[in-house]
């Protein structure tokens, strides 16, 4: 199996320049202009277009118990949908309960994906209590290629560990070289303006916003930070959504702690006017932390332009308006939480940020794969365009102009937060280690040809 594509402008996050890519088997072998392929190879014809490293989205739910009830996607759907949209690569959160032993959900939410996916995944591996079980049992999901975990701050008693259990959880981090994710809220505030906002009879969803405001999330970043520092442990902040939160992270990093930052294409691009749409709309667009004031959009944009957050994600949790966002109807804190967007971040990127001068080529690609590649230890396996790196590539069509519609959309759930928005360009085709998995829009990869990808410790 080989694989050509000609004449394309070749993107990375450091590198532009036109020459031909070639493929064989699963990885790039040869870069340069005027390249021949054996009369059997697939040839793509990029003139006129970029060709850029396959996309990574580094926070992504499938299999997701949550709220009484599941999150809609399966492997199959959320691989094509993420495959359409030109992301190769996706890094699912493993989110067992306290109650739920450790190794065994890991397990679990493997055999979800195995075997199931066109596209290819790992795991950041959920601790949601600590003891020696726990801590014999995360030693060995280490050893078996996840090197990274996730911790909530939030959610306390289902997900969120105790502070003795973060630093605990940080303290092994450190010793095995592993980076910790965290969902930084402090959980007892978010309880108490619950309680205070239902007292009052806000019952709708537009006060989730008010029971999670920008200092609740600034504490838990703040937080984690002081935790981190103690530990000298990695820790990469998860959905970051307002300037408080931002602040409180570079200042810890100015403190010398190793923190870094993910923000959303939602928050990037949609804002808690959306969470106040009529008729129960807005439950659509309920997810913690929350669409925060519109002013919050241009600093990210101006951080991720100075490096100063590293990725854009989406924590794609699709749940169905009808019979599941429902669920909340007289009590916003029973909403289940989350905006699906694993099909349209990459296009929503490129039309927002690239299309209107906010990001150049470079920090586009930068955000929306080299960093999470790299924070990862995925890279250069990913996140670049190399000789010994995987094929996975996205020629990107530029001239394209359409549409986001959920009647179209390949993930399962029934609306697309971004219904009816203008997009200036999408993938004309999309590769796996060497196949063709998407063109225009279309999904025509493998289900079940997608790998879990190993990781080393990074150690940094
Ligand atoms: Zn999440």
């Amino acid at each position: 199996m080989s694989l050509l594509i000609k004449n394309g402008e070749i993107v990375t996050s450091g590198d532009r320049f036109v020459a031909d890519v070639y493929c064989e088997g699963e990885t790039i072998t040869r870069i340069g202009r005027g390249l021949e392929a054996p009369k059997d190879a697939t040839v793509i014809d990029a003139r006129g277009k970029y060709v850029f490293p396959g996309f990574i989205d580094p926070h992504v739910h499938i299999h997701l118990p949550f709220m009484g009830t599941y999150a809609k996607d399966t492997y199959t759907t959320a691989s094509q949908a993420a495959l359409v949209g030109g992301t190769t690569t996706l890094i699912e959160m493993v989110c067992p309960s306290r109650k739920d032993p450790v190794l065994k959900s890991y397990e679990l939410w493997l055999g979800k994906a195995e075997g199931k996916s066109a596209c290819d995944f790992t795991f950041h591996m959920g601790v949601s209590r600590y003891d020696d079980v726990v801590e014999a049992e995360l030693n060995e999901i280490v050893k078996s290629g996840i090197s990274s975990f996730k911790i909530f701050l939030a959610y306390k008693d289902f997900f969120g560990v105790t502070d003795q259990e973060l630093s605990n959880v940080l303290r092994l981090a450190k010793r095995l070289g592993v980076i910790v994710t965290a969902h930084c809220e402090n959980a007892d505030l978010v309880f108490e303006l619950q309680k205070r906002l239902l007292g009052e009879g806000k019952t709708g969803p537009k006060w989730h916003y008010w029971s999670r405001p920008p200092l609740v999330e600034a504490e838990g970043v703040h937080h984690l930070g002081t935790f981190a520092q103690m530990h000298g442990t990695h820790v990469y902040v998860v959905h970051t959504s307002c300037e408080e939160s931002l602040h409180a992270a570079l200042r810890a990093r100015e403190r010398g702690v190793n923190i870094w930052v993910e923000t959303l294409i939602q928050y990037l691009t949609l804002d808690m006017r959306d969470a106040e749409r009529p008729a129960f709309q807005g439950s659509k667009f309920v997810m913690s932390p929350p669409l925060r004031d519109v002013r919050n959009q241009e600093v990210f944009w101006n951080a991720l332009r100075q490096g100063m957050v590293s990725t854009v994600a989406t924590d794609h949790a699709p749940f169905d308006f009808k019979g599941q966002k429902d669920m909340g109807k007289a009590d916003f804190t029973r909403i289940p939480n989350g905006i699906p967007s694993l099909e349209d971040r990459v296009t929503v990127l490129w039309t927002h940020g690239v299309d209107q001068g906010r990001l150049n080529l470079h920090q586009f690609v930068d955000c929306g794969s080299t960093q999470a590649a790299k924070l990862f230890g995925l890279f250069p396996r990913k996140g670049t365009i190399a000789v010994g790196s995987d094929a996975d590539l996205v020629v990107w069509d530029a001239k394209y102009r359409g549409k986001i519609t959920a009647r179209k959309q390949h993930m399962n759930v029934d609306y697309n937060p971004f219904e009816g928005w203008a997009i200036t360009g999408r993938p004309h085709a999309v590769t796996v280690r060497g196949e063709v998995a998407a063109k225009d829009g279309k999904f025509i990869g493998t289900i079940g040809r997608g790998k879990l990808i190993k990781r080393d410790p990074t150690h940094f």
